[in-house]
């Protein structure tokens, strides 16, 4: 038996528990891995209260984060005693994920843990950091440099946020932190944002073209937000858009993509091809500075998850949380 949050959906509701599962339930794979940490992102947060469709099959394990060791294989790439991470691929929404203490899954979705990266650090970059360099590096495959301007980041103490800042600040650019928590500015500026700009000022129905000032964008808001980024990003600038937190709609006009050449980029991690992932690990094993990353990292035990879940889609939790499963 171990340890996991399961999701159930009948007639008597929607609701996620904190439960003992017995290892026969487990899907099929070819690797087990013994879970040591997973974390809260958006994506959990919607699928543990049910307030987003994320789940799709029940009973569910939610957690589109793992960080473990192997514990037995059927696959040629992995051994015993190897530590590796997942993220996405279906994980936690289609298949059982990692807030459990064991997770069976497929070897081909895994990559190894990269070296110097502490177990408990890569959990805490987890899905969300991981996007977030997936952003950087698009970014800088359309040609952005630090002297194009600023680059403005939304949702900017949340997860993909604050690892965006922290990224794109070690890479000497001027970073716009876009914050709805003012409360949170010395938090960002320490991450390594410029300056500081409320979420209110993107927040409304804008104008087809604004005043040119973005020379790139990482977006994890979508709707009103996302179309006025686009609308005020300059000549052949590039906006990365990966998020909803602010609504699925994207209410903006052509005129910034055929007027002034703005590039739009989406952004998903779910099925990000291997090879780029593994560039953005060992990219994130590197680039992100360890003193930035602890400074926005909260860890919590399995009982907590539920609770703060529906903090964390409250916009009420800063940074990174990362669930350490075995307590
Ligand atoms: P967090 O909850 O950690 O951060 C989201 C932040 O967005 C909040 O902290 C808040 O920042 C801001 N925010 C929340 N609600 C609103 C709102 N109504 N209007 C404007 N800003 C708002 O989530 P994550 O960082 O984990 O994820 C962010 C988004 O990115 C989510 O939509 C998630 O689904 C998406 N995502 C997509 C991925 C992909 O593969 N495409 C992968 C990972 C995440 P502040 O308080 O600073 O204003």
């Amino acid at each position: 038996m171990f340890n996991a949050i399961i999701i159930n959906k009948d007639a008597a509701g929607y609701r996620s528990e904190l439960t003992q599962v017995d290892q026969a339930q487990l899907p099929e794979g070819d690797v087990t891995v013994r879970v040591q940490y997973s974390g809260l992102n958006y994506k959990d947060g919607l699928a543990i209260t049910g307030k987003g469709p994320v789940v799709r099959k029940f009973p569910m394990v939610p957690g589109i984060d793992i960080v473990g060791t192997v514990e037995q294989t059927d696959s040629p790439n992995y051994q015993v005693g190897d530590s590796v991470i997942l993220n996405g691929w279906g994980v936690g929404e289609t298949h059982w994920g990692g807030l459990a203490q064991v997770a069976r899954l497929k070897g081909d979705w895994l990559i190894p843990l990269p070296k110097a990266m502490a177990p408990r650090d890569a959990a805490a970059i987890g899905t969300a950091g991981y996007t977030a360099m997936l952003c950087v590096m698009a970014l800088q495959r359309h040609g952005v440099k630090p002297t194009d301007g600023e680059i403005v980041v939304t949702g900017a103490a949340g997860g993909v946020g604050s690892v965006a800042v922290a990224l794109l600040a070690k890479l000497g650019f001027d970073v716009v932190a876009v914050t709805g928590r003012a409360a949170e500015a010395d938090y960002l500026k320490a991450l390594g944002a410029t300056s500081i700009m409320d979420r209110t000022e993107l927040a409304e129905p804008g104008k087809p073209l604004a005043k040119e000032r973005w020379a790139g964008a990482v977006d994890v808001v979508g709707s009103h937000t996302l179309a006025n980024i686009c609308a005020s990003t300059r000549y052949r600038g590039v906006v990365t858009a990966c998020g909803l937190a602010g609504g699925m709609d994207f209410p903006s006009t052509v005129a910034p993509f055929i007027l002034r050449g703005v590039t739009l980029v989406g952004i998903d991690s779910v099925m990000c091809p291997r090879d780029e992932r593994l560039t953005a690990w060992q990219r994130l094993a590197t680039e992100l500075e360890p003193t930035k990353l602890h400074a926005m990292v909260q860890e919590i035990g399995m009982g907590q998850v539920i609770d703060v879940a529906g903090k964390l889609l409250q916009g009420q939790v800063r940074g990174r949380v990362v669930v350490d499963v075995n307590r």
